[in-house]
């Protein structure tokens, strides 16, 4: 696939009186057809890829054009034959290439690396997706995967739901049909020759029951736009799990607290316990202890594949602050009559 030829016109397919425009949209597309990144291991495309940089290199540059024009190949060491270089000269993307003289060494040249220089681009970047903010290549020749982040409840991490979501993403360009040109070889105003524009987009999203904190739910094709009738890319929510006021999460298991009273722990009693869907009633056994776990077995969360998780029901044993005169008598006759020591290293 590697032209032969030298001629930087022919490489980039257009006429010797090609506008600007026309050369940078020619220069463009090849680019986006030869990017090492699409074709990786195709060493042929990586030559080509080189070989239209320093096309486009020379003739993006009015004055190294005219000089090409005038004196073909031999253009650069005319230039710096010439007397003292023209202003400008030093500060331009091919500045140094020709050092030793005359040589064009591109075994320097970064893939991708369109830094400086008038009209530099970053032709990876707008392909895929830079421009749509959260937006990261994962598998170039499609469009971008995007990536974000997604709040929710625990209960909707329970038992699922809907979600409206506004997104930045990556569109194909409507004005130009994601080609980047408007008819005869026009760059399209619209998206910059890029074939892209960012747009807020609308996304029902379904959370599934059963995520957790740090699931990925994957939209398949709600990613970037794909250029020239290319996939679209996907969208990958990454969740975050709001922490709750009542209960801890434990993988699929839920802890609450639940206060008790002196009395109520050395008796024994029914109590309503809160469980993420709804309030239950819970047996506090006769000599329950501060700290002590009980066990709601299936009423934790909903797991992804079915089945349920338990809740665990910490005691508190809560000594009131204020007592009336009456509960003091009946302390004191407590402390009278018990023969229970807590501190006899039971
Ligand atoms: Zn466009």
């Amino acid at each position: 696939m590697a032209v032969k030829t030298k001629d930087y016109y022919e490489m980039l397919g257009v006429s010797r009186s090609a506008s600007a425009d026309e050369i940078k949209t020619a220069y463009r597309k090849l680019a986006r057809k030869f990017h090492p990144d699409l074709n990786p291991g195709d060493k042929a495309a990586e030559e080509q890829f080189k070989l239209l940089q320093e096309a486009y290199d020379v003739l993006s540059d009015a004055e190294n054009r005219k000089l090409y024009d005038q004196y073909g190949e031999n253009w650069r060491a005319v230039k710096q034959g010439g007397g003292p270089p023209p202003p400008g000269w030093q500060g331009t993307r091919t500045a140094g290439a020709g050092a030793q003289g005359g040589g064009f060494d591109f075994k320097d040249f970064e893939f991708g690396g369109f830094r400086g220089g008038a009209g530099g681009f970053d032709i990876f970047e707008e392909m895929f997706g830079g421009r749509a903010g959260a937006g990261r290549a994962r598998r170039p020749a499609r469009g971008a995967d995007v990536e974000a982040e997604l709040e929710i409840s625990l209960e909707e991490a329970h038992r699922g739901g809907r979600r409206t979501l506004q997104m930045q993403v990556a569109e194909i360009c409507p004005t130009c049909n994601g080609t980047g040109e408007v008819k005869e070889n026009q760059t399209c105003q619209t998206c910059g020759g890029s074939g892209q524009v960012a747009k807020t987009k609308t996304i029902e999203v379904n959370i599934p029951a059963g995520v957790r904190d740090g699931s990925t739910v994957r939209l398949a094709g709600q990613g970037g736009a794909g250029l020239n009738g290319q996939q679209p890319g996907d969208l990958y929510l990454h969740i975050r799990l709001r922490p709750h006021p009542v209960f801890t999460v434990r993988g699929d298991d839920l802890e609450v607290e639940l206060p008790v009273a002196p009395w109520e722990a050395a008796l024994g009693t029914k109590v309503e316990a809160p469980t993420i869907d709804g309030k239950v009633e819970l047996t506090v056994p006769a000599g329950a202890q501060s700290g002590q776990r009980l066990r709601l077995r299936g009423q934790g969360l909903n797991k992804r594949k079915g089945g349920r998780g338990d809740e665990f029901v910490r005691l508190k044993i809560v000594v009131p602050k204020k007592i009336s005169e009456e509960e003091r008598r009946l302390y004191e006759e407590l402390d009278r009559v018990s023969k229970f020591n807590p501190r006899s290293g039971r």
